[in-house]
């Protein structure tokens, strides 16, 4: 039998509760399953622990206070907007009865993630709130956030809220029992994964979407906020909430659903913010030469390896990179492009020398600087 996984240490924790968990029915606030993760939080901090919230449910709880019809057929945004406004509040009151340290509310929305300012500005006000011994419990500022301007689901959420908060562990706490190879619900044969040492395209090929009207993330969103949390040196662990035996096991240092383990080397804040908050606005496609010269000699990309581009992007806008091999499309790079959509157009394929010969202005030799350039695949 394979050793027994054991809980890494830890600071700082971010807790997600998803809306299973505080809303079983899909609508409404419950305490089924919230006791004992109150209890968990209360005994972590007795321990001088550290714990920030994430919980979804503000939809939920919104819900439940006005005829929709039929929700299960999925709800607008501006339905889901209205119902979370409604819904928030109570779901803060909800919470504040189970804790007796006052609970701060912080709602954000993506721009407050991706913009620097607003990102140290989150930042601090969060600190202060831990220094002053409150709980910080987090939810998406649904009722502004369209959808360009959205994380959209609060497993992502969190994992950005664990690389603000410099957390050193990340739990998402759902009603499964952490990642299986297939889904559980539909393939028998699907095994219980007690580590992910890797988030391989392999992983993500075993996850699919989300099943629930109120709620938006599924195993996809996990798997993703693991590897937001894991490349910045955070251990992420999927935990089981609906029994209060997972929840006790945490407590005890065990590990009993999956661990994702964090990178051995880490990400750096600026490269993690390009590869993971900065929007990506178009493609490159780049020969197999300046596929291997980006991987392994660390080589800035130059227009001449550009077989292809799809915008629109402006400069400075960031860009995914992927080469075709053996008849697939692999990811290479993301990084920061010195050219938009149409200049690229004109100047892909040709040596760096004879660019003026077909631009006005060259601001780089460089399509993307290495500086500016994460690798991915
Ligand atoms: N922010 C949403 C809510 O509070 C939940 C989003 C999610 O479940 O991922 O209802």
């Amino acid at each position: 039998m394979a050793d027994a996984v054991s809980l890494p240490d830890w600071n700082r924790l971010v807790l997600k509760v998803g809306s299973a968990l505080v809303a079983p029915d899909e609508r409404g606030c419950s305490t089924t399953h919230l006791l004992p993760i109150a209890r968990f939080i209360t005994e972590s901090r007795r321990r001088g622990k550290e714990v920030i919230l994430v919980s979804s449910g503000a939809v939920a709880a919104g819900l439940a206070t006005q005829e929709v019809e039929n929700p299960g057929a999925g709800l607008s945004i501006p339905e889901k907007q209205a119902l979370a406004a409604i819904g928030q509040p109570l779901l803060m009151a909800h919470w504040r009865r189970l804790f007796d340290v006052p609970c701060a509310q912080v709602l954000l929305t993506y721009d407050d993630l991706r913009r620097r300012a607003r990102f140290v500005n989150a930042q601090n006000t969060i600190t202060e709130l831990l220094d002053r011994g409150t709980l910080p419990i987090v939810n998406e500022n649904d009722t502004v956030a369209t959808e360009e301007l959205q994380v959209g689901d609060n497993d992502n959420l969190a994992a950005f809220v664990a690389v603000l908060a410099e957390a050193d562990l990340l739990a998402i706490c759902s009603d499964v029992d952490g990642l299986y190879d297939a889904d559980p619900h539909e393939d028998p044969t699907a095994t219980h994964r007690p580590v992910v040492d890797a988030i391989t395209d392999e992983v993500y090929g075993w996850v699919g979407g989300a099943h629930r009207a109120t709620a938006t993330g599924g195993m996809r969103t996990k798997v993703e906020a693991a590897e937001k949390a894991t490349d910045r040196g955070i251990d992420t662990v999927i935990v089981n909430g609906t029994t209060g035996d997972h929840l006790d096991a945490l407590g005890r240092g065990e590990m009993p659903g999956t661990l994702f383990r964090r990178a051995e080397e880490p990400l750096s804040a600026r490269r993690h913010w390009m590869l993971h908050a900065l929007p990506t606005a178009g493609r490159l496609v780049v020969d197999a030469g300046a596929a291997e010269a980006l991987r392994h000699r660390g080589a800035s990309l130059l227009p001449a390896g550009i077989v292809a581009s799809e915008g629109p992007f402006a400069r400075g806008d960031a860009v995914e990179v992927v080469v075709h091999s053996d008849g697939a499309e692999r990811r290479v790079a993301k990084g920061i492009t010195q050219y938009g959509a149409g200049d690229l157009a004109r100047i892909q394929g040709r040596q760096s020398q004879s660019l003026p010969d077909v631009l006005d202005d060259v601001p780089s030799d460089y399509v993307i600087h290495r500086d500016d350039l994460v690798l991915t695949g």
